[in-house]
C-alpha cells in the first residue's frame, strides 16, 4: 500500500511567474517506489500552522528524462501552491506517496498511432509527460497538441515545447490558443470550446479522422467542451482520457471535526477493510464514508482531495455495495470491477468487504 516517503527538493525551477518546476530525490533507499508511468501525479502532505493539508501534482518529466519532477501553478489565495511558488527552495524535504493515477494508455513500440491532447493552464503538466514518454517510445507514433493559456506569458514549458518540435519534426504540433493574446490566425484566439474544436477539425488542422487517444487535462467546463467535441467527431469513450485538478476540495479553512458516529443499529452496517494485508471489522453508521469510517477507527487508508477528483482513495468493493456520491476519477471499466473512491462512498448494504491493496 501506499505510504509517504522523505524526497528531498534538488531544484526550484520559475517557468512561468506563478509557476515552478520542482525537481525531487527520493530518500532512504525509495527511487524505486517513485518510477512512474506517464500522466502520473504524486500526492504530498505538509503541516501548516498544525494542520496537515494533502495535495496532488502531476509529474511533467517524461519516463525517460532521468527526473521526477513535478509543476506547480500558484492559486490565488491557495496554500499549497503559494508556498511551493514563494518558499520552497533546494534541500528541503517533502513528503509524498508513490505515483498513482490512470491517465495513461499503455505504449507499444510498434505501433503507429496518432494522440492528441488538450491542456489548460497547468493542465499540462501530465499531459507534457504523456507526449515526451509517447514520442520517445513509440518512434513511429505522432502527437498534436492543443494548449490553451490566457496570453503568451502564462505558456508553462513554452521552450520546452518548441525544443521537442524540433526534436521530434514532423511527429510533434503544437497549437497555442490565447484567450487574450491575438495571433495571426484568428481561430487560434479565444477559448477553447466544443465550437473551437469543431473548427480545428474541420478546417484540417488537427486530423481528428486519424485520431485513436486524446487526452485531456484542464478546467472543467473546458474538458467537457473538448470531449463533447470529439465524441461528435465519432471518437468513443474509451479513446478519451481525462484528468481533472480543480474540484470542491476544501481550501485551508479547518473541517469541522468528524462527529462520532453513533447511529442506530438499523442504520449501521460493518465494514471489513483490508489495508497493508490486515483485515478490521468496524461498525459505523451508513451515512459515514467509507474513508471516513477507516481514519476515525485508525485505519490509515490513503487520501488526499476527498472530492472525488483523485484516485488516491481508490479501493475494491469485494463484498456488498456501496453507493458512490462522485467520481470523477475511476472509469467506467474500473467501476464494473468494484473499484470505488472511498471518500465518496457510503454503504448501502448491512455489510460491506472493502480492500485497499487491490
Ligand atoms: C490528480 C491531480 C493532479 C493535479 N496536478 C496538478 C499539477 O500538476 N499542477 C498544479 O498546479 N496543480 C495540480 N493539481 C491541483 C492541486 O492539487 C491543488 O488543488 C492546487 O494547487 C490548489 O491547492 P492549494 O493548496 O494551493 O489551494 P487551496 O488552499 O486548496 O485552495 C484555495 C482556493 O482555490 C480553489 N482551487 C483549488 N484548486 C484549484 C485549481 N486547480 N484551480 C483553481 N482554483 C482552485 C479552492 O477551491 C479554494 O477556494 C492537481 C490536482 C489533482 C486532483
Amino acid at each position: 500500500m501506499a505510504r509517504f516517503h522523505d524526497l528531498t527538493v534538488t531544484d526550484v525551477r520559475k517557468t512561468i511567474r506563478d509557476a515552478v518546476v520542482v525537481t525531487l530525490r527520493p530518500e532512504n533507499g525509495a527511487a524505486k517506489a517513485f518510477d512512474f508511468i506517464q500522466g502520473q501525479y504524486l500526492t504530498f502532505r505538509r503541516d501548516f500552522d498544525g494542520e496537515e493539508l494533502r495535495r496532488s501534482y502531476s509529474i511533467c518529466a517524461g519516463r525517460d528524462d532521468g527526473v521526477l519532477q513535478v509543476g506547480i501553478k500558484r492559486v490565488d489565495g491557495g496554500a499549497f501552491s503559494t508556498w511551493a511558488n514563494d518558499e520552497l527552495k533546494p534541500g528541503d524535504r517533502l513528503q509524498a506517496m508513490p505515483p498513482m493515477g490512470g491517465f495513461f494508455v499503455e505504449l507499444a513500440p510498434e505501433r503507429a498511432r496518432h494522440y492528441l491532447g488538450f491542456a489548460g493552464g497547468s493542465g499540462i503538466t501530465p499531459v507534457l509527460s504523456i507526449l515526451k514518454t509517447t514520442l520517445a517510445r513509440e518512434p513511429k507514433s505522432s502527437f498534436s497538441l492543443v494548449y490553451a493559456n490566457k496570453g503568451v506569458s502564462s505558456i508553462m514549458f513554452r521552450e520546452e515545447l518548441e525544443d521537442l518540435k524540433n526534436l521530434y519534426l514532423g511527429r510533434l504540433t503544437v497549437i497555442h490558443v490565447l484567450e487574450t493574446d491575438a495571433q495571426e490566425i484568428d481561430l487560434f484566439t479565444g477559448l477553447v470550446t466544443a465550437e473551437k474544436c469543431a473548427q480545428l477539425f474541420a478546417t484540417g488542422w488537427i486530423d481528428i479522422d486519424n485520431v485513436d487517444t486524446a487526452f485531456i487535462c484542464g478546467p472543467e467546463p473546458m474538458m467537457l467542451g473538448i470531449a463533447g467535441a470529439l465524441r461528435e467527431a465519432g471518437l468513443d469513450d474509451g479513446q478519451i482520457k481525462f484528468e481533472l485538478f480543480a474540484s470542491a476540495q476544501p481550501g485551508r479553512a479547518k473541517r469541522n471535526a468528524a462527529p462520532k458516529h453513533t447511529a442506530s443499529t438499523a442504520n449501521q452496517t460493518v465494514f471489513a477493510i483490508t489495508l497493508d494485508g490486515a483485515t478490521q471489522t468496524i461498525t459505523v453508521s451508513k451515512d459515514t464514508s467509507l474513508l471516513d469510517a477507516a481514519l476515525e477507527n485508525a485505519i490509515d487508508a490513503p487520501f488526499a482531495c476527498r472530492a472525488g477528483v483523485c484516485s488516491t482513495c481508490r479501493c475494491r468493493v469485494l463484498e456488498g455495495e456501496v453507493e458512490m456520491k462522485t467520481n470523477h476519477a475511476l472509469e467506467d471499466y474500473e467501476v464494473e470491477k468494484g473499484y470505488v473512491l472511498a471518500c465518496q462512498s457510503h454503504a448501502i448494504t448491512d455489510t460491506v468487504r472493502v480492500d485497499f491493496d487491490q
